[in-house]
């Protein structure tokens, strides 16, 4: 009886401890949208004329990787039914030149046409030209947008065709000397996917959770994560309404027998709840580094705006957004280094119930599991780059001379036994003046790429050589692959921290790599770059004091 208790102790407080995480990772990533299309809208806003570039550049650091459940962004302008022609133009020109813009017959007044969108599941295109006039709950988010200000989530809606329910959030996109609408950036979510992602990892067969629309007359399920599991009647389902946006989405969370499964699987919640702690952290903070960093920009621009005349204050201003930004790149080392350890926890139990499961794990579990896995291993590589982003700015630079050549062969060893297939050759190499340890992440970051970005049907193909560069004591190095490419467009983006480049969605990764790579070699006085490989494929260069330099490193 006392066992019994002491069980259902047990399995009471493990349903509190995952409805909260659930209830806080909903949380984490409604406002993570809100801040991300808040940011959108004013990054579109700050731009002199707003064409598909601009949108292009402005959101090629969105994908659904950081965004889960959102499916699309796009921009959305308005329109009176006399000015459907003109705009049209407007938009072919500075847009997609077959753009049509097909009017809803029924809306009256006003229509609100998709000009500019961007898938964020995958290279599928968004369709533009639609009137969103035609679905009534986007309509009004809209116009509740322009008129409030902020970010509107909308009333779920079936999209044309059936389907899943979905539902957007808008922001109304001001620009000009009078801070006039110029349009929306509108963020569209299937609730399926929206809840599938999180609560699928946390939940797991232990609880049953729905994800409600409760702004309108009825409540209306979005979406549920059903885990197979017979529902445990003996504790109460939980219910909340979310604080954001106010009286809107309702999370009820229902208990099952799988709560507490007999005996054997106890450290699977202690790591899914570490696991999902660790999930909001790294969003927050990952969402924190590149909502500064855009925050930052923006602000570098207003304040150039306003100081025209006054250069030294711009100067004083952008100071002070430096040390902003290297405080944060700080912290993020800080934060990545002390989630090192219960990341490790997470990994370790996870690879434990794999070890120890000799038929006891059901198919789902499984797949549970590898995911949590999956992950974890994600997670770990992301602090792994934040931290060596932090380092290459933060720690003290050596200078001693280092051998690239002998560099290069023992990091080449290294990839063998993942790629044994790779070709790689090269030339004789310089000895170079700088940091080792430095020096080597360049080139692991460097060759670790060409390794990694080739079709998965094909070798590798590598080519490492070096020139001097003529009059300086400078040696410029090369990395030639034959990869799947960079588009040209794409190219000058590259070393931005978190740019990722269509295509390479298939490949893992953190968009991290090359911006270490920019920082390292900067530090050494040198420069980098990326071209496109005539005949396919990419060549990296950068370019390093040789030994015989006068020093050059801080
Ligand atoms: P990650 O590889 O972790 O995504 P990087 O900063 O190293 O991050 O690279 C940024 C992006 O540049 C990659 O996502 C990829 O799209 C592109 N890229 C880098 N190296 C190559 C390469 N050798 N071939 C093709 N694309 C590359």
């Amino acid at each position: 009886m006392a066992l019994h208790m002491s069980a259902r102790g047990w399995s009471e407080r493990a349903f509190e401890q995952k409805r909260d995480v659930i209830a806080k990772v909903v949380m984490a990533e409604l406002v993570q949208y809100g801040v991300a299309l808040a940011d959108l809208s004013a990054s579109i806003g700050a731009q002199p004329e707003v064409d598909a570039a601009a949108f292009a550049a402005i959101t090629a650091p969105m994908n659904g990787e950081r965004l889960p459940g959102a499916v699309a962004v796009g921009f959305v302008v308005p329109a009176g039914d006399a000015d459907v022609a003109g705009l049209q133009a407007r938009w072919r020109e500075s847009g997609d030149p077959e753009l049509t813009l097909s009017p809803d017959p029924a809306a009256t007044g006003e229509h609100y046409f998709a000009v500019l969108g961007k898938s964020l599941t995958g290279p599928a295109t968004v369709p533009q030209g639609v009137d969103l006039a035609s679905v009534a709950a986007v309509a009004s988010a809209l116009r509740e947008a322009r008129s409030g200000g902020g970010v509107v989530t909308s009333a779920t809606f079936e999209p044309a065709g059936g389907g899943d329910r979905s539902f957007v959030m808008a922001a109304a996109v001001r620009g000009g000397e009078a801070g006039e609408v110029r349009g929306w950036v509108v963020m569209t979510f299937l609730g399926r996917e929206f809840l599938g992602m999180p609560v699928g990892l946390i939940g797991g067969e232990q609880v049953d959770v729905e994800f409600a629309d409760v702004s309108g007359d009825r409540p209306v399920t979005v979406a549920t994560w059903q885990s197979g599991a017979r529902p445990d009647h003996r504790m109460p389902a939980w219910s909340t309404v979310m604080p954001e946006p106010p009286g809107h989405w309702r999370l009820t969370v229902r208990p099952t027998v799988r709560l507490l499964p007999a005996g054997q699987a106890w450290p699977a919640p202690v790591a899914a709840v570490a696991g999902s702690l660790i999930t909001i952290l790294l969003a927050t903070l990952t969402a924190t580094v590149v909502t500064s960093r855009d925050r930052a920009l923006r602000r570098v621009d207003e304040a150039t705006a306003e100081l025209r005349d006054d250069i030294a204050r711009r100067e004083a201003v952008e100071q002070q957004l430096r040390r902003r930004e290297e405080e944060l790149v700080g912290f993020a080392g800080v934060v990545a280094h002390d989630l090192r350890s219960p990341l490790a926890n997470v990994v370790g139990y996870a690879d434990m119930i794999r070890l120890l499961d000799d038929g006891d794990l059901s198919e789902k579990q499984r797949a549970h599991l590898a995911r949590l896995q999956s992950s974890a291993g994600r997670m770990q590589a992301l602090i792994e780059d934040l931290l060596a982003y932090a380092t290459a700015d933060n720690t003290t630079l050596r200078s001693e001379p280092v051998d690239l050549g002998a560099l290069v062969d023992v990091i080449v060893a290294e990839r063998r036994v993942t790629a044994p297939d790779a070709e790689i050759t090269r030339t004789p190499l310089p000895v170079v003046l700088g940091d080792e340890s430095q020096i080597r992440q360049v080139l692991d970051n460097l060759i670790g790429n060409a390794v990694k970005y080739t079709p998965k049907d094909r070798h590798a193909r590598i080519s490492i050589s070096a020139t001097d560069v003529t009059e300086t004591s400078f040696c410029r190095v090369e990395i030639a692959d034959r990869g799947i490419g960079i588009p040209e467009s794409r190219l000058s983006e590259v070393f931005n921290a978190f740019t990722r480049v269509e295509g390479s969605e298939n490949y893992p990764g953190t968009g991290l790599g090359l911006a270490i790579v920019q920082r390292i070699v900067e530090r050494h006085n040198g420069d980098v770059g990326v071209a496109g490989n005539p005949g396919g494929g990419t060549i990296f260069w950068f370019t390093l004091p040789t030994a015989g330099a006068r020093s050059s490193v801080p």
